[in-house]
């Protein structure tokens, strides 16, 4: 039953180290950040922009800026929940060495996360196509309340983009190497909050127990990774990852 599933969890994260977490929109649903495949989500007004799109066409730009107008400042008004925070306490415990997410909200950073790949970048940040130069978010949604409709690179005025990975774009080389790294070479990867829908991310899951790691999957709903899992825990993150760290004596925060 789930009581023994959350318990066994809790018992191969204490006697495992280099423990790898890959961590989904899931796990910030709690946070208020919806996740993409959920009823009343963003996709249901806004068409996800293909990256060819925004490079090739100024109205797929202007459409794409809209979206991260509406969707970027609620995402930065959010706060870690327990379960980010009982994600940093392992780390800081050497329980944790590093946390691939899909995420690019900010919030394992805003819970003390030190080591972190943000496999699909990240929302804090617009980067230039032209000169690759990186300027802070709220600058270029700043540009936007003047009027501008696709904000400009303030060193040399070329097309910004919101740092966040698009459909079609490829991941970063380094960031995906090194997150393929963490998982061959881990004794226990926790998965928490994903649907393992969106490749590569969702094949590090594999890799990892092809690499002889104990795989945990903490996720409301069925992935299609739930058959190969050493523990398969279909709840909610706060309450499950809360229950971990009680059944450890970790230290609690609340
Ligand atoms: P997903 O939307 O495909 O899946 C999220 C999963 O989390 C679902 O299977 C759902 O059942 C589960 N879930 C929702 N609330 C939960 C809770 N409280 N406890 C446990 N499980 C819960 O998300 P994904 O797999 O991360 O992939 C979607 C893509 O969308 C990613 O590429 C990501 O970059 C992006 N995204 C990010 C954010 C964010 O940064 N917070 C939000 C939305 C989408």
């Amino acid at each position: 039953d789930r009581q023994a599933a959350i318990a066994r969890a809790a018992d191969l994260v204490r006697r495992t180290r280099r423990n790898v977490i890959l961590s989904g929109a899931g796990l910030s649903t709690e946070s208020g950040i919806p996740d993409f495949r959920s009823p009343g989500g963003v996709w249901e007004r806004f068409r996800p922009i293909e990256y060819q799109d925004f490079l090739d066409h100024h109205p797929a730009r202007v459409e794409h800026w809209r979206y991260k107008r509406e969707t970027i400042p609620p995402m930065l008004q959010a706060e870690p929940n327990r379960a980010h925070q009982v994600i940093a306490e392992l780390e800081a415990a050497g329980r944790v060495s590093v946390v691939i997410t899909q995420n690019i909200d900010s919030l394992h950073q805003k819970a003390g996360t030190q080591r972190i790949l943000e496999l699909h970048g990240t929302n804090a940040e617009a980067v230039c196509l032209g000169c690759r130069e990186r300027t802070p978010i709220e600058d270029a949604l700043a540009q936007l309340e003047t009027g501008i409709e696709v904000p400009q690179c303030p060193s040399c005025d070329g097309i910004l983009k919101p740092a966040t990975i698009s459909f079609g774009q490829p991941l970063p080389q380094r960031v995906l190497h090194a997150a393929l790294e963490a998982a061959s070479g881990c004794e226990c990867f926790l998965v928490l909050g994903s649907s393992l829908q969106v490749q590569p991310a969702a094949s590090l899951a594999g890799v990892a127990k092809q690499y002889g790691a104990q795989l945990i999957i903490i996720n409301l709903t069925p992935t299609p990774y739930d058959g190969i899992a050493d523990v398969v825990i279909h709840a909610k993150l706060c309450e499950t990852m809360a229950e971990i760290a009680r059944l450890n004596g970790q230290v609690t925060l609340t």
